[in-house]
């Protein structure tokens, strides 16, 4: 593979990106089966520039991509898988049901959760990409990654399919910190569903913090048992070690902020983490079909700086993005691009809001019209006389 010179990050020095040739983990299939590059191709030439502006800024170039290597990810995944489940009898039987789905055409594993042809290949990718990104900053060659990646996997319990997941992406880069020595990694999970999947991974743990910030959307039926309402705080040593923040729909840039602030940040400040995993979903942005928090591209920018500084003070700035949800096609690309500014602390945006967000005020209605009355009914009255 061809070598290049090491990028760091024109405004902080001292964070260094990634090497041409150590960005394995960023998967070409799952590109294409994502919707960016379905932006990108479908869409605009601006588009286009923008995610190329984005890998430059990253230090990125797609043409050095190795499959194998990402492939190779699938032998530790297997061994990592067995020490994340609750009983390796039961974890067995759940990679042998998706071994059998995939020799067998498909199935249905939940609603909306189905594993068709090459979808489990896709699933190996994506959580070998997460793996190799978390090795890549466990092995001090990064010290921030994003797994770009293709299925999601924040709902994929250790023995359960849900919500589009079958493999716990972040939960196994988890596991594979905390089995590299790693004494205490956070999650902190912005995507507007609640990461149901990486708390019930590690819902007994004391090692692994789960805190999740999402609509408030309750259980969705047997695949997704869990609430996400603030009282599943964890159980045995685990207890106090999953805060579960609903929000309610609306709240915009200024309302997880001030979760992060209120809630969040005290308890990742308590935990002091060696390593923090930011899952990311651009469901939480405005328009989202599937999401109505309302999150414009300032507010994933802040987020993104809250918890960098988090890593700052207590990870050596070590942070991990894994990518989850997201469904506005074009508006995702540019939260996207926000969060991953916020994270870097550039000191101003590069790109504008295209759909700036101005605040609804009924009130400014509500003078203006009592003006043109006023107007209107005196210059009738000055027509009449
Ligand atoms: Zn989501």
């Amino acid at each position: 593979m061809e070598h290049c010179a090491s990028l760091s990050c024109p405004m902080d020095p001292n964070i260094m990106l990634a090497k041409n040739d150590d960005i394995s983990y960023i998967s070409i299939s799952s590109f294409l089966s994502f919707y960016f590059i379905w932006s990108i191709r479908v869409h605009t030439n601006f588009l286009h520039s923008l995610w190329q502006t984005a890998l430059r800024v990253l230090g990125y170039s797609h043409g050095t991509i190795d499959h194998s290597a990402i492939m190779l990810e699938m032998i530790p995944l297997l061994a990592i898988l067995i020490l994340i489940g609750s009983g390796v009898n039961t974890l067995g039987d759940y990679i042998q049901e998706l071994l059998d789905a995939d020799a067998h055409g498909g199935r249905v594993f939940s609603t909306g959760t189905k594993l068709v042809q090459g979808s489990l290949n896709a699933a190996l990718l994506a959580a070998g990409t997460t793996l190799e990104a978390m090795k890549s900053i466990l092995e001090g060659r990064n010290r921030l990654a994003y797994a770009l990646i293709r299925p999601p996997g924040h709902h994929a319990q250790p023995t359960q399919a849900d919500g589009y997941c079958f493999l716990n992406n972040a939960g196994l880069a988890v596991q594979l910190a905390i089995a590299s020595g790693i004494k205490r990694v956070a999650v902190v999970d912005i995507d507007v569903h609640y990461g149901n999947g990486t708390a019930e991974g590690f819902y007994d743990r004391d090692d692994v913090l789960t805190i999740s910030l999402h609509m408030n959307h309750g259980s969705w039926g047997p695949s997704h048992p869990q609430t996400g309402l603030p009282n599943e705080v964890g159980k045995g040593k685990g207890a106090g070690f999953n805060l579960n923040i609903p929000l309610p729909n609306g709240c915009g840039d200024k309302g997880y902020e001030y979760a992060m602030q209120e809630m969040a940040i005290p308890v990742v400040a308590k935990f002091r983490p060696e390593i923090i995993v930011m899952v990311v979903g651009q469901d939480s942005s405005a328009f989202d079909p599937n999401g109505r928090q309302c999150l414009t591209m300032a507010g994933y920018c802040r987020l993104g700086q809250l918890v960098r500084d988090q890593a700052e003070l207590y990870s050596d700035g070590r942070v991990l993005l894994v990518q989850e949800g997201g469904y506005h096609i074009t508006y995702s690309a540019y939260c996207l691009h926000a969060t991953i500014e916020g994270v870097l602390h550039l000191p101003t945006p590069t790109l504008s809001d295209p759909i700036a967000y101005y605040p609804e005020d009924e009130n400014l209605a509500v003078v203006a019209v009592a003006q043109v009355k006023k107007e209107w009914i005196t210059a009738c009255l000055d027509v009449k006389l």
